[in-house]
């Protein structure tokens, strides 16, 4: 058993509001929304963080992992007022949870630049 949260909620270990899924990658609702919709996207495949991803495999996790949020975004409605896609990475970027997730935050005019 994995103690990584994340990759918990892809195997349906934990609950999670589930959004869409796919083979590659899982989109569910942030516990904590920052906006009115902010939905998590993970790739299955456990990476720490982003700057483990420099292979071949890694940048087409990641380019899955997009992939589903795009979907998860039209899926949403939310292609006519936009949204935005953030990649926390490490101490200084922000990240908490050490399993590569892309938040989708939308459904507000969001400020740039971000805090
Ligand atoms: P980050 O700070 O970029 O690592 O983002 C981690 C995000 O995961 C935060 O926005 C948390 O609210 C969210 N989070 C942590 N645990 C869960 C969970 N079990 N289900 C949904 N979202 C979670």
């Amino acid at each position: 058993m994995t103690d990584c949260i994340f990759c918990r909620i892809a195997s349906g270990e934990i609950p999670a509001t589930v959004v869409a899924r796919n083979k590659d990658a899982v989109a569910f609702r942030d516990l904590n929304p920052q906006a009115p919709t902010h939905v998590l996207v993970i790739p299955v495949k456990h990476y720490n963080s982003l700057i483990d991803t420099d292979s071949d495999e890694g940048a087409a996790t990641v380019a899955k992992t997009v992939r589903l949020a795009v979907q998860v975004a039209k899926q949403l409605g939310l292609e006519d007022g936009g949204y935005r896609l953030v990649l926390n990475t490490g101490r200084d970027g922000g990240q908490s949870v050490f399993h590569v997730h892309l938040h989708l935050l939308a459904g507000r005019r969001l400020a740039w630049p971000p805090g």
